[in-house]
Protein backbone atom coordinates (compact mmCIF):
# COMPACT_ATOMS: atom_id res chain seq x y z
CA UNK A 1 0.00 0.00 0.00
CA UNK A 2 1.16 3.59 -0.55
CA UNK A 3 1.30 5.87 1.89
CA UNK A 4 -1.06 7.77 2.86
CA UNK A 5 -0.96 11.57 2.85
CA UNK A 6 -0.61 13.12 6.24
CA UNK A 7 -2.86 16.36 4.67
CA UNK A 8 -6.03 13.67 3.68
CA UNK A 9 -5.68 11.94 6.82
CA UNK A 10 -5.55 15.42 8.90
CA UNK A 11 -8.55 16.65 6.53
CA UNK A 12 -10.66 13.37 7.29
CA UNK A 13 -9.96 13.59 10.98
CA UNK A 14 -10.82 17.27 11.04
CA UNK A 15 -14.12 16.56 8.81
CA UNK A 16 -15.17 14.50 11.31
CA UNK A 17 -14.70 16.92 14.15
CA UNK A 18 -17.14 19.51 12.48
CA UNK A 19 -19.44 17.05 11.80
CA UNK A 20 -23.03 17.10 13.54
CA UNK A 21 -24.49 14.13 11.42
CA UNK A 22 -23.18 12.14 9.72
CA UNK A 23 -24.47 9.17 6.78
CA UNK A 24 -22.19 5.97 6.04
CA UNK A 25 -23.12 4.43 2.63
CA UNK A 26 -22.03 1.11 0.66
CA UNK A 27 -23.47 -0.58 -2.44
CA UNK A 28 -26.28 -2.48 -3.09
CA UNK A 29 -26.51 -5.97 -2.51
CA UNK A 30 -24.00 -5.34 0.01
CA UNK A 31 -21.03 -8.48 0.62
CA UNK A 32 -19.56 -8.69 3.96
CA UNK A 33 -16.27 -5.91 2.75
CA UNK A 34 -19.69 -3.55 2.45
CA UNK A 35 -20.83 -4.90 6.41
CA UNK A 36 -18.09 -4.82 7.76
CA UNK A 37 -16.24 -1.27 6.76
CA UNK A 38 -19.71 0.37 7.45
CA UNK A 39 -20.54 -1.42 10.92
CA UNK A 40 -16.62 -0.42 12.06
CA UNK A 41 -17.12 3.14 10.52
CA UNK A 42 -20.28 3.45 12.82
CA UNK A 43 -18.28 2.64 15.81
CA UNK A 44 -15.37 4.56 15.61
CA UNK A 45 -18.03 7.56 14.62
CA UNK A 46 -19.83 7.22 17.52
CA UNK A 47 -18.04 5.70 20.09
CA UNK A 48 -14.49 8.06 19.61
CA UNK A 49 -16.04 10.52 18.00
CA UNK A 50 -19.00 11.04 20.08
CA UNK A 51 -21.14 12.00 16.82
CA UNK A 52 -24.59 11.00 15.87
CA UNK A 53 -24.28 8.60 12.60
CA UNK A 54 -26.02 6.17 10.50
CA UNK A 55 -25.20 3.16 8.57
CA UNK A 56 -27.41 3.27 5.23
CA UNK A 57 -27.80 0.19 2.97
CA UNK A 58 -29.65 0.11 -0.06
CA UNK A 59 -30.97 -3.43 0.54
CA UNK A 60 -30.09 -6.41 2.95
CA UNK A 61 -27.17 -8.33 2.61
CA UNK A 62 -27.10 -12.07 3.13
CA UNK A 63 -28.58 -13.67 6.96
CA UNK A 64 -25.18 -14.85 7.75
CA UNK A 65 -23.65 -10.77 7.37
CA UNK A 66 -26.61 -9.34 9.64
CA UNK A 67 -24.67 -9.63 12.89
CA UNK A 68 -22.87 -6.24 11.57
CA UNK A 69 -25.52 -4.96 11.33
CA UNK A 70 -27.29 -3.56 13.80
CA UNK A 71 -26.99 -0.30 13.37
CA UNK A 72 -27.85 -0.12 9.52
CA UNK A 73 -31.07 1.39 7.99
CA UNK A 74 -32.11 -0.71 5.06
CA UNK A 75 -34.02 1.49 2.64
CA UNK A 76 -35.33 -1.11 0.85
CA UNK A 77 -38.03 -0.80 3.43
CA UNK A 78 -37.28 2.21 5.30
CA UNK A 79 -37.47 4.85 2.37
CA UNK A 80 -38.69 7.56 4.17
CA UNK A 81 -36.10 6.99 7.35
CA UNK A 82 -33.13 6.89 5.08
CA UNK A 83 -34.04 9.68 3.40
CA UNK A 84 -34.91 12.32 6.13
CA UNK A 85 -31.14 10.76 7.71
CA UNK A 86 -29.58 11.88 4.85
CA UNK A 87 -31.31 15.32 3.87
CA UNK A 88 -30.09 16.06 7.80
CA UNK A 89 -26.17 14.84 7.57
CA UNK A 90 -23.59 17.60 6.88
CA UNK A 91 -20.97 14.90 5.90
CA UNK A 92 -21.59 11.57 4.01
CA UNK A 93 -19.29 8.67 3.46
CA UNK A 94 -19.06 6.24 0.91
CA UNK A 95 -17.25 3.22 1.41
CA UNK A 96 -16.41 -0.19 -0.51
CA UNK A 97 -18.12 1.11 -3.83
CA UNK A 98 -16.09 3.55 -6.84
CA UNK A 99 -19.05 5.36 -7.81
CA UNK A 100 -22.44 6.34 -6.49
CA UNK A 101 -24.01 4.74 -8.86
CA UNK A 102 -23.71 1.74 -7.04
CA UNK A 103 -25.91 3.11 -4.09
CA UNK A 104 -28.64 2.47 -6.93
CA UNK A 105 -31.87 4.44 -5.20
CA UNK A 106 -29.79 6.85 -2.85
CA UNK A 107 -27.73 8.01 -5.70
CA UNK A 108 -29.84 11.24 -6.46
CA UNK A 109 -30.33 11.38 -2.54
CA UNK A 110 -26.73 12.10 -1.41
CA UNK A 111 -26.20 14.07 -5.33
CA UNK A 112 -29.33 16.99 -3.88
CA UNK A 113 -27.61 16.85 -0.34
CA UNK A 114 -25.51 19.68 0.84
CA UNK A 115 -23.70 17.81 2.95
CA UNK A 116 -19.56 17.36 1.95
CA UNK A 117 -18.91 13.95 0.59
CA UNK A 118 -15.60 11.36 1.56
CA UNK A 119 -15.17 8.64 -0.84
CA UNK A 120 -12.78 5.23 0.53
CA UNK A 121 -12.87 2.65 -1.99
CA UNK A 122 -10.23 -0.09 -3.11
CA UNK A 123 -11.66 -0.46 -6.76
CA UNK A 124 -9.95 1.18 -9.24
CA UNK A 125 -11.68 3.69 -11.52
CA UNK A 126 -13.16 6.20 -8.46
CA UNK A 127 -15.66 9.14 -9.04
CA UNK A 128 -13.08 11.63 -7.53
CA UNK A 129 -15.02 14.82 -9.24
CA UNK A 130 -18.52 13.53 -6.61
CA UNK A 131 -16.07 14.08 -3.42
CA UNK A 132 -14.23 16.72 -1.34
CA UNK A 133 -12.37 14.26 0.08
CA UNK A 134 -10.92 10.68 -2.06
CA UNK A 135 -9.22 7.88 -0.21
CA UNK A 136 -8.34 5.09 -3.25
CA UNK A 137 -5.85 2.53 -2.78
CA UNK A 138 -6.52 -0.82 -4.74
CA UNK A 139 -3.24 -2.27 -3.64
CA UNK A 140 -5.11 -3.77 -0.40
CA UNK A 141 -7.40 -6.73 0.05
CA UNK A 142 -10.73 -4.61 0.84
CA UNK A 143 -11.80 -1.29 2.12
CA UNK A 144 -11.97 -3.16 5.59
CA UNK A 145 -8.05 -3.41 5.25
CA UNK A 146 -7.89 0.59 4.26
CA UNK A 147 -9.89 1.72 6.76
CA UNK A 148 -8.05 -0.32 9.22
CA UNK A 149 -4.86 1.63 8.28
CA UNK A 150 -7.00 5.35 8.02
CA UNK A 151 -8.08 4.49 11.45
CA UNK A 152 -4.62 3.68 12.96
CA UNK A 153 -3.61 7.24 11.84
CA UNK A 154 -6.34 9.03 13.24
CA UNK A 155 -4.74 11.35 16.35
CA UNK A 156 -7.02 9.32 19.44
CA UNK A 157 -5.97 5.76 18.06
CA UNK A 158 -2.17 6.55 17.85
CA UNK A 159 -1.41 3.09 15.84
CA UNK A 160 -2.50 1.37 18.26
CA UNK A 161 -5.34 -1.41 17.16
CA UNK A 162 -6.13 -2.22 20.79
CA UNK A 163 -7.46 1.80 20.81
CA UNK A 164 -10.16 0.62 18.18
CA UNK A 165 -13.51 0.04 19.61
CA UNK A 166 -14.26 -4.12 19.91
CA UNK A 167 -16.71 -4.04 17.83
CA UNK A 168 -15.03 -1.92 15.08
CA UNK A 169 -12.23 -4.25 15.34
CA UNK A 170 -14.32 -7.36 15.10
CA UNK A 171 -16.13 -5.44 11.92
CA UNK A 172 -12.97 -4.90 9.96
CA UNK A 173 -11.29 -8.33 10.72
CA UNK A 174 -14.46 -9.86 9.46
CA UNK A 175 -14.91 -8.13 6.02
CA UNK A 176 -11.19 -8.34 5.23
CA UNK A 177 -11.66 -12.37 5.76
CA UNK A 178 -14.85 -11.99 3.54
CA UNK A 179 -13.50 -10.35 0.48
CA UNK A 180 -10.27 -12.28 0.72
CA UNK A 181 -12.29 -15.11 0.42
CA UNK A 182 -10.26 -15.99 3.70
CA UNK A 183 -7.51 -15.56 3.18
CA UNK A 184 -7.32 -17.18 -0.38
CA UNK A 185 -7.10 -13.73 -2.62
CA UNK A 186 -6.11 -10.38 -2.78
CA UNK A 187 -3.48 -10.62 0.23
CA UNK A 188 -1.01 -8.13 0.42
CA UNK A 189 2.00 -7.70 3.20
CA UNK A 190 0.05 -5.21 5.18
CA UNK A 191 -3.23 -7.44 5.18
CA UNK A 192 -1.50 -10.12 7.21
CA UNK A 193 -0.36 -7.21 9.27
CA UNK A 194 -3.86 -6.11 9.61
CA UNK A 195 -5.01 -9.57 10.76
CA UNK A 196 -1.67 -9.82 13.21
CA UNK A 197 -2.64 -6.25 14.75
CA UNK A 198 -6.22 -7.28 14.93
CA UNK A 199 -5.82 -10.97 16.80
CA UNK A 200 -3.22 -9.19 18.94
CA UNK A 201 -6.26 -6.54 20.16
CA UNK A 202 -8.27 -9.72 21.02
CA UNK A 203 -10.29 -9.69 18.41
CA UNK A 204 -12.20 -13.51 18.00
CA UNK A 205 -11.27 -14.86 14.60
CA UNK A 206 -12.99 -17.78 15.52
CA UNK A 207 -16.43 -16.54 16.10
CA UNK A 208 -16.24 -14.41 13.18
CA UNK A 209 -15.30 -17.77 11.13
CA UNK A 210 -18.33 -19.44 12.96
CA UNK A 211 -20.80 -16.52 11.70
CA UNK A 212 -19.04 -16.28 8.51
CA UNK A 213 -18.74 -19.62 7.11
CA UNK A 214 -20.71 -22.02 9.97
CA UNK A 215 -24.06 -20.65 9.62
CA UNK A 216 -25.39 -21.58 6.44
CA UNK A 217 -28.80 -23.02 5.56
CA UNK A 218 -29.19 -26.59 4.18
CA UNK A 219 -30.77 -25.31 1.24
CA UNK A 220 -27.74 -23.52 0.05
CA UNK A 221 -25.22 -26.37 0.47
CA UNK A 222 -27.41 -28.48 -1.88
CA UNK A 223 -27.83 -26.03 -4.29
CA UNK A 224 -24.35 -25.62 -5.14
CA UNK A 225 -24.31 -29.17 -5.42
CA UNK A 226 -27.03 -29.23 -8.12
CA UNK A 227 -25.47 -26.27 -10.03
CA UNK A 228 -22.19 -27.70 -10.04
CA UNK A 229 -23.61 -30.92 -11.28
CA UNK A 230 -26.42 -29.94 -13.52
CA UNK A 231 -25.78 -26.51 -14.44
CA UNK A 232 -22.23 -25.89 -14.82
CA UNK A 233 -20.96 -25.43 -19.03
CA UNK A 234 -17.55 -25.03 -20.26
CA UNK A 235 -16.84 -23.76 -23.22
CA UNK A 236 -13.69 -24.59 -25.46
CA UNK A 237 -11.91 -21.70 -24.67
CA UNK A 238 -12.31 -22.23 -20.78
CA UNK A 239 -15.32 -20.01 -19.91
CA UNK A 240 -17.32 -21.50 -17.35
CA UNK A 241 -20.86 -20.71 -16.38
CA UNK A 242 -23.65 -21.39 -14.70
CA UNK A 243 -27.10 -19.79 -14.58
CA UNK A 244 -29.37 -19.13 -11.73
CA UNK A 245 -32.59 -18.85 -13.01
CA UNK A 246 -36.03 -18.23 -11.44
CA UNK A 247 -37.01 -21.34 -11.37
CA UNK A 248 -34.15 -23.12 -9.89
CA UNK A 249 -34.07 -19.92 -7.17
CA UNK A 250 -37.76 -20.79 -6.33
CA UNK A 251 -37.34 -24.70 -6.25
CA UNK A 252 -34.66 -24.24 -3.22
CA UNK A 253 -35.80 -21.53 -2.02
CA UNK A 254 -32.35 -19.40 -2.50
CA UNK A 255 -32.22 -16.16 -0.43
CA UNK A 256 -29.78 -13.25 -0.78
CA UNK A 257 -26.72 -14.19 -0.79
CA UNK A 258 -27.14 -17.84 -0.91
CA UNK A 259 -24.71 -18.47 -4.08
CA UNK A 260 -22.02 -16.12 -2.64
CA UNK A 261 -18.75 -18.22 -3.67
CA UNK A 262 -20.24 -20.23 -6.35
CA UNK A 263 -18.49 -18.33 -9.07
CA UNK A 264 -15.21 -19.07 -7.66
CA UNK A 265 -15.99 -22.83 -7.71
CA UNK A 266 -14.98 -24.17 -11.51
CA UNK A 267 -11.53 -21.30 -11.61
CA UNK A 268 -10.41 -24.69 -9.19
CA UNK A 269 -11.20 -26.76 -12.86
CA UNK A 270 -6.75 -26.36 -14.64
CA UNK A 271 -8.59 -25.61 -18.21
CA UNK A 272 -11.10 -23.15 -16.94
CA UNK A 273 -9.62 -19.61 -17.59
CA UNK A 274 -13.01 -16.78 -16.64
CA UNK A 275 -15.98 -18.11 -14.30
CA UNK A 276 -19.72 -16.31 -14.84
CA UNK A 277 -22.56 -16.67 -12.28
CA UNK A 278 -25.57 -14.94 -13.54
CA UNK A 279 -28.61 -14.98 -11.24
CA UNK A 280 -31.73 -13.98 -12.65
CA UNK A 281 -33.58 -10.98 -11.16
CA UNK A 282 -36.27 -8.72 -12.14
CA UNK A 283 -36.12 -7.36 -16.09
CA UNK A 284 -32.06 -8.25 -16.12
CA UNK A 285 -29.76 -10.88 -14.49
CA UNK A 286 -27.03 -9.83 -11.83
CA UNK A 287 -23.79 -11.17 -13.32
CA UNK A 288 -20.57 -12.09 -11.11
CA UNK A 289 -16.84 -13.02 -13.11
CA UNK A 290 -14.01 -14.21 -11.58
CA UNK A 291 -10.94 -15.18 -13.40
CA UNK A 292 -7.50 -16.56 -13.38
CA UNK A 293 -4.39 -14.49 -13.79
CA UNK A 294 -3.91 -13.40 -17.34
CA UNK A 295 -7.48 -12.99 -18.01
CA UNK A 296 -9.53 -9.64 -17.17
CA UNK A 297 -12.53 -10.05 -15.05
CA UNK A 298 -12.99 -6.30 -15.30
CA UNK A 299 -13.05 -6.06 -18.68
CA UNK A 300 -15.33 -8.66 -19.69
CA UNK A 301 -17.48 -7.19 -17.06
CA UNK A 302 -16.83 -3.60 -18.79
CA UNK A 303 -17.21 -4.10 -22.26
CA UNK A 304 -20.61 -6.92 -21.99
CA UNK A 305 -22.24 -6.70 -18.87
CA UNK A 306 -22.39 -2.64 -17.67
CA UNK A 307 -19.98 -3.08 -14.93
CA UNK A 308 -16.35 -3.23 -13.31
CA UNK A 309 -14.63 -4.07 -10.01
CA UNK A 310 -11.46 -5.91 -9.63
CA UNK A 311 -8.96 -7.57 -12.27
CA UNK A 312 -9.79 -10.46 -11.73
CA UNK A 313 -13.24 -10.23 -9.55
CA UNK A 314 -16.10 -8.25 -11.14
CA UNK A 315 -19.47 -8.05 -11.73
CA UNK A 316 -22.24 -6.21 -13.83
CA UNK A 317 -26.10 -6.97 -15.11
CA UNK A 318 -27.12 -8.34 -17.89
CA UNK A 319 -30.57 -6.95 -19.33
CA UNK A 320 -33.44 -8.32 -20.93
CA UNK A 321 -34.96 -6.81 -23.36
CA UNK A 322 -32.19 -4.70 -23.85
CA UNK A 323 -29.13 -6.85 -24.15
CA UNK A 324 -30.81 -10.28 -25.26
CA UNK A 325 -34.65 -10.50 -26.15
CA UNK A 326 -35.41 -13.39 -23.42
CA UNK A 327 -33.61 -14.72 -20.38
CA UNK A 328 -33.86 -18.04 -22.11
CA UNK A 329 -31.10 -16.81 -24.34
CA UNK A 330 -28.84 -15.59 -21.91
CA UNK A 331 -26.53 -18.93 -22.13
CA UNK A 332 -26.05 -18.09 -25.99
CA UNK A 333 -25.00 -14.51 -25.23
CA UNK A 334 -22.26 -15.90 -22.86
CA UNK A 335 -20.74 -18.61 -25.22
CA UNK A 336 -20.46 -15.74 -28.17
CA UNK A 337 -19.31 -12.98 -25.63
CA UNK A 338 -16.69 -15.29 -24.05
CA UNK A 339 -15.67 -16.86 -27.50
CA UNK A 340 -15.11 -13.36 -28.87
CA UNK A 341 -13.03 -11.97 -25.59
CA UNK A 342 -10.94 -15.60 -25.10
CA UNK A 343 -8.64 -15.28 -27.70
P1 LIG B 1 -19.65 -9.97 -6.85
O1 LIG B 1 -19.43 -10.87 -8.00
O2 LIG B 1 -19.09 -10.54 -5.58
O3 LIG B 1 -21.04 -9.46 -6.74
O4 LIG B 1 -18.78 -8.68 -7.15
C1 LIG B 1 -17.41 -8.77 -7.40
C2 LIG B 1 -16.82 -7.41 -7.58
O5 LIG B 1 -17.44 -6.76 -8.69
C3 LIG B 1 -17.00 -6.49 -6.40
O6 LIG B 1 -15.76 -5.86 -6.20
C4 LIG B 1 -18.02 -5.50 -6.82
O7 LIG B 1 -17.73 -4.26 -6.28
C5 LIG B 1 -17.94 -5.50 -8.32
N1 LIG B 1 -19.29 -5.38 -8.91
C6 LIG B 1 -20.33 -6.24 -8.74
N2 LIG B 1 -21.42 -5.82 -9.41
C7 LIG B 1 -21.06 -4.66 -10.03
C8 LIG B 1 -21.76 -3.73 -10.87
O8 LIG B 1 -22.94 -3.90 -11.20
N3 LIG B 1 -21.06 -2.64 -11.31
C9 LIG B 1 -19.75 -2.44 -10.96
N4 LIG B 1 -19.13 -1.35 -11.43
N5 LIG B 1 -19.08 -3.29 -10.18
C10 LIG B 1 -19.70 -4.39 -9.70
MN1 LIG C 1 -14.71 -4.70 -1.18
Amino acid sequence: METLSRADIESFSRSLDRARRVTVVSHTHPDGDAAGSTAALFSYISERRGKDVKVILPDYPSDTLLFLCDNVIFASDHAKEAEAWIEGSDLIILIDANELRRTEQLESLIRASSAQRILIDHHVGPERESFSLVFSETEVSSACELLFWILMEMPDIKADAAALPHDAARALLSGMTTDTNNFANSVFPTTLEMASRLLEAGVDRDDILDHLYNRYRENRIRSMGYMQSECMRITPKGAAYMIVTKEIQERFDIREGETEGLVNVPLAIGKVRISILLKEDEGHFRVSIRSKRGTSARELAKSRFHGGGHEMASGGKLYFPEDIPSPTDAAAYIENVTDDFLK
